[in-house]
């Protein structure tokens, strides 16, 4: 296709999907040119109609970014970069974002945030077509059913990339992946020129917020204190998830613990996780119910969940900061040796909590608090509440609160070993563990016990056969990360725990 038809395509896409101005186009156009390196231009005409319906720039920007290709402007490693600049030169400004938020907000918060969601996915922040690559699928476990992705958006070069930035994050700019200062940032081998980010009030503090780019599930994003300050999980967390659902009440918003191996990837910066889901844990029932002799009135349970949860639930914002407060400072400070659970020893902190709040649809503020512990031992150097080995093959990185509510977002890399996998039960390729190839080789115990409990399948079987191990694999990582196991010791020891803080079963 010609450029001059491209670029006005591309124009015609932003007035119609990113709110390019009128006043503005001549402006854009010129400045798109000179990306291109044009100094001519011939205007042609463009298939409005067309263009409307896109539900994201691919058919729009490919033919730009081919065209940088093709007569030597980038190299084909600059794709990524090159695009994001471009839809950055086509996208509004930061404050025009925020002025557009800040008006639907004042009338609507879910409208304000599905219309920056949407305006993140047009103007290819969020890269749907990725994005919509991933694996998803339900399994039926035994406590209703449970959530698995594996995410193959992230793209493979951004490991390194990480890794290098992690590296230079004594000398380099920005300070963090996360720090307010990524917006419209392209450097390190991250490209954020098309994020755009909102301003939150948070407890009194200033945070703000953004879109995921990999998007783990629906509307997926972070609410990131303004500050670079470490994570930390205290009262005045529990005020400040609370803010933020009465801000934007259709989202659960979740902070992790702040400890590494039972936390999230970035301890050093302040954050939480959000979105418009509702996860496996939220749907999960009450096992039993509780009192509080200081709180009576506030719904106090013990959650019918793989690990260790206790649900609040109350219309009283203040009463339900304080008592949610008390119950993580007592758990930071527990020790009962009987079923193993240390609090702190020369090694340092050990309890932690992970608190996750919502409203209901009656308007009722939810707290979940669950208790983590991130110890190691001989037995399990990894954590005892961590990933045991027999399953690292699925998984091995820390399991972050969105998986401890049973949503797994699993490497990419499985979605190639496992269609190998499947090729040994249906026979299709002949088994040897020698022969295996280095990344399979944690693979071998479970290809062995999947190969002697299933003789030759079809490949709808092998699929489904696979699938299914890995939702049983998910289920036990579940279990390990309880810090009160599910039988008998572990209940009674969970209630003691409870009745140290003067609740009682009802
Ligand atoms: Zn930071």
């Amino acid at each position: 296709m010609i450029i001059y038809s491209c670029i006005e395509n591309l124009l015609q896409y932003a007035q119609s999907h990113l709110l390019l101005d009128d006043l503005d186009v001549i402006y854009v156009r010129n400045k798109l040119m000179q990306s291109l390196k044009l100094e001519d231009y011939v205007q042609y005409e463009t298939d409005v109609d067309a263009i409307e319906e896109m539900t994201c720039p691919d058919a729009v920007l490919n033919p730009i970014v081919d065209y940088a290709v093709e007569n030597g402007i980038i190299t084909e490693d600059g794709r990524e970069e090159f695009a994001d600049r471009i839809m950055d030169t086509v996208s509004l400004k930061p404050s025009e974002i925020v002025d557009m938020f800040e008006s639907l907000h004042s009338t609507s918060p879910a409208k304000a945030f599905d219309w920056l969601y949407d305006y993140s996915i047009k103007n290819d922040y969020v890269k749907q077509t990725k994005i919509a690559k991933n694996k998803h699928w339900e399994a039926k476990a035994t406590k209703g059913k449970i959530e698995i992705t594996i995410n193959l958006s992230r793209p493979e070069k951004n490991n390194k990339d990480t890794a290098k930035l992690l590296k230079q994050k004594n000398t380099s700019y920005p300070p963090c992946m996360i720090c307010k200062e990524n917006e419209g940032y392209a450097g390190h081998g991250v490209y954020r020129q098309t994020l755009r980010t909102v301003p939150l009030t948070l407890g009194g503090e200033e945070w703000f917020w953004q879109f995921s780019p990999y998007s783990y599930f629906n509307q997926h994003g972070i609410a990131v204190n303004a500050e670079h300050t470490p994570m930390k999980v205290d009262t005045s967390t529990v005020q400040k998830l609370l803010d933020f659902i009465d801000y934007n009440p259709s989202y659960f918003i979740g902070c992790n613990a702040a400890l590494p191996i039972v936390g999230g990837s970035i301890l050093t910066h302040d954050h939480f996780q959000a979105g418009l889901k509702q996860l496996p844990m939220h749907k999960a029932p009450c096992l039993k119910r509780f009192k509080s002799a200081e709180y009576p009135y506030i719904d106090t349970c013990i959650v019918d969940w793989y690990n260790s949860v206790i649900r609040l639930e109350s219309t009283n914002k203040k009463m339900l900061v304080e008592y949610a407060g008390k119950i993580i400072e007592a758990w930071k400070n527990y020790t009962d040796e009987s079923v193993d659970v240390i609090a702190a020893d020369e090694n340092g902190q050990h309890n932690a909590v992970t608190p996750i709040a919502r409203k209901s649809a009656d308007g009722k503020y939810i707290v979940e608090l669950i208790l983590r512990n991130n110890r190691t031992s001989e037995q399990f150097p990894d954590g005892i509440y961590h990933v045991h080995p027999e399953y690292q093959n699925i998984k091995s990185e820390s399991i972050g609160l969105i998986e401890a509510m049973g949503l797994f977002i699993l490497p990419g890399r499985l979605d190639r070993q496992l269609a190998e996998v499947q090729q040994y039960l249906t026979r299709e390729v002949k088994y040897s563990r020698e022969k295996l190839a280095d990344d399979m080789k944690v693979h071998a115990d479970m290809i062995e016990k999947l190969m002697k409990e299933n003789p030759k399948c079809t490949p709808k079987e092998a699929e489904l056969n696979v699938k299914d191990e890995v939702s049983r694999v998910c289920e036990c990582i579940l279990d390990n990360t309880a810090v009160f196991k599910k039988d008998e010791a572990g209940n009674a020891a969970f209630e003691k725990f409870l009745s140290s803080l003067d609740i009682e079963a009802k």
